[in-house]
C-alpha cells in the first residue's frame, strides 16, 4: 500500500508559492505606476530644451528623495503618478527628478 507523502512542509511550500503568484499582478501594477517617465521634450522650443539640458535635468535624482523635484521650491505638482511642472525648467517634470537649480522649499 502506498503511504500518503503529503506533509506539512509540502503544504507550507505550496501555500507560499500560491501567495507569491496571487500577489504578482498587484506588485506589477505598483511598479508600473512608479516607473512613469517625464522625458518627452518634443514639444519644447530649442531654447527651452537647451536650458533643460544645461541644468542637467534627470527623471531620477541622484540624491533620492532628500533632493528631488517634489521637495524643490520650483516644483508644481500634478495628480499622483503624473508628471508635474517646474517654474524654471519647461516640459514634463518627474516628482523624483532633479536638476542643478534645486532649491529647498521655504
Ligand atoms: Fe526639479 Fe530643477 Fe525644477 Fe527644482 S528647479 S523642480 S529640481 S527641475
Amino acid at each position: 500500500m502506498k503511504k500518503n507523502t503529503f506533509s506539512r512542509r509540502t503544504l507550507l511550500h505550496n501555500t507560499v508559492h500560491l501567495a507569491v503568484l496571487s500577489s504578482a499582478p498587484v506588485l506589477l501594477q505598483a511598479c508600473k505606476k512608479a516607473e512613469f517617465r517625464c522625458d518627452d521634450v518634443s514639444g519644447l522650443s530649442a531654447q527651452d530644451a537647451e536650458l533643460r539640458a544645461a541644468l542637467e535635468y534627470v527623471d531620477r535624482s541622484p540624491h533620492d528623495t532628500a533632493k528631488s523635484c517634489a521637495s524643490c521650491a520650483f516644483y508644481v505638482a500634478n495628480d499622483e503618478n503624473q508628471c508635474g511642472q517646474c517654474t524654471l525648467v519647461k516640459g514634463p517634470i518627474h516628482p523624483l527628478g532633479y536638476c542643478n537649480s534645486w532649491a529647498a522649499k521655504g
